[in-house]
């Protein structure tokens, strides 16, 4: 699995339609001070569901939609697709290449999409699972995140781990399990008392 191409438009500084096509090994991109090269990291960030507008190192979500300049007005909405090489099927998808769309309108509307159909954020986040690609993974290394990895709580730490050694699906669907059992164990107890009441 590889990247393909990453498109963009209306995100941040890229108010045009624009995209960039990637080949199988290293790219780099490069440019002056302020010329939009993180923005192109905080697009793929973005597109996997990142949440948290610090890390998108905005105030609020809107500010990942294109603000304007001198000469053009702001836009109403960005969108970003990632198209990732799936040939040697390492997302469980039945697609040779899968894209993941994402669009943010100023209303605070939003959408995802997965190979042009809508899906939920959840249906994105459980794709990359224990590929190291989604939005918790570690396929950006942000700056500073070397020094968290090292510094942080080994709770933290550990996370990383998991995700690299692909148990992070079989953990959350346990969670999931353990909460459905809890849940079931709840209506047995009521169950029970209304037996005993009728009794
Ligand atoms: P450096 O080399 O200094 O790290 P860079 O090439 O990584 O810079 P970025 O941080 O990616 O640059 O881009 C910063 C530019 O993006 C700034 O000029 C900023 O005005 C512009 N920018 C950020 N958000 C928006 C937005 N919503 N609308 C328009 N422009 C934006």
């Amino acid at each position: 699995m590889y990247l393909k191409s990453i498109e963009v438009q209306g995100f941040k500084s890229f108010a045009h339609k624009i995209k960039f096509d990637f080949h199988n090994g290293i790219t780099g991109i490069v440019g002056p001070n302020g010329s939009g090269k993180s923005n192109v990291a905080d697009a793929v960030r973005w597109v996997l569901g990142e949440q948290r507008v610090k890390q998108l190192r905005g105030g609020t979500m809107q500010d990942v939609i294109f603000s304007g300049t001198e000469n053009r007005k702001p836009l109403s909405y960005a969108s970003v697709a990632i198209t990732l090489d799936n040939s040697d099927h390492q997302l469980s998808i039945d697609f040779q290449e899968v894209t993941v769309t994402r669009k943010l309108y100023r209303s605070g509307e939003s959408e995802y999409l997965i190979n042009g159909s809508a899906c939920r954020l959840k249906d994105v986040n459980e794709l990359f699972y224990d590929t190291g690609i989604g939005k918790e993974g570690y396929s950006i290394i942000g700056q500073g995140q070397i020094d968290r990895i090292l510094s942080g709580k080994p709770e933290e730490r550990r996370e990383l781990f998991d995700e690299a050694a692909g148990i992070v699906k079989f953990k959350r669907r346990k969670n999931m399990s353990v909460k459905k059992l809890e849940e079931e164990r709840q209506n047995l107890l009521r169950v029970n008392d209304i037996l005993a009441e009728l009794e």
